[in-house]
């Protein structure tokens, strides 16, 4: 009897590793630490994008700046010789008022794309920090995803290694020939060892004439249920 009982345990052992198995590794873990991946990925392309553009636009504010001195200039050398008194042509007087009109109109024109081009600076600036702090909040997740999944890992691999090996200890000390009739019925996917409770056997529920129930219950020989040929033991035993 008793090793009808470590066949039992064998059995128990055995279901548990054939859902470790079925169970296979975490796909659900992992499909959400492949979909954070692809989000990290994506947010750092548009950070990218962002950062990009806002060195192009910093480019052309200093751009702004510059021509905006130069017009600066110009107005300050055509009005000094406007009103210097060395020009008394009035026609080229005329000119230099509209030379003077013309760059007023320029400056204007450059201002106003100076100040368009701060705003959008202003507001990339922004956005690069709201991009940043998002993927580091990501990057947060990733890490602690990936973690948790190692760690579950090694734990089932720990759990499977535990049960291999209690396996293989009980395996020798059970004697070959149920050993070899307890793989044969593995492998046809069919139980081994059934419970004999209440009469009947619970591999397959059906009730066990009452000459077995005697024989299984005085402990003389290994029987087998009639209907599903699990060897039967008694539920005090178990
Ligand atoms: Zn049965």
């Amino acid at each position: 009897m008793e090793e009808l009982k470590m066949l039992m345990k064998l059995q128990g052992i055995d279901a548990e590793l054939d859902k470790f198995k079925k169970e296979g590794v975490n796909k659900e873990k992992i499909r959400l630490i492949r979909e954070i991946e692809a989000n990290i990925n994506k947010v750092k392309g548009e950070l990218t994008g962002k950062e990009e553009r806002l060195k192009l636009i910093k480019k052309e504010i200093k751009n702004c700046e510059n021509q905006s001195e130069d017009f600066a200039e110009k107005c300050r050398l055509y009005r000094v010789k406007m009103y210097s008194g060395e020009e008394t042509n009035s026609k080229e007087l005329m000119k230099l008022e509209e030379k003077i009109a013309d760059v007023t109109k320029k400056t204007d024109a450059i201002e106003h794309e100076w100040t368009q081009l701060s705003e959008e600076a202003d507001s990339l600036e922004e956005d690069i920090e709201n991009f940043k702090k998002i993927l580091r909040t990501l990057v947060k997740d990733y890490k602690r995803e990936v973690e948790d999944y190692k760690k579950a890992k090694s734990q089932r691999e720990e759990k499977i290694k535990f049960a291999r090996e209690e396996r293989d200890k009980m395996e020798i000390q059970i004697d070959n020939q149920l050993i070899k009739r307890y793989n044969q019925r593995r492998m046809q996917n069919k139980g081994v060892v059934a419970i004999l409770k209440d009469g009947n056997c619970n591999g397959c529920g059906m009730e066990v004439s009452s000459e077995k129930f005697s024989s299984v219950s005085k402990e003389e020989t290994v029987q087998k249920c009639d209907f599903c040929g699990r060897f039967l033991l008694l539920e005090s035993n178990s």
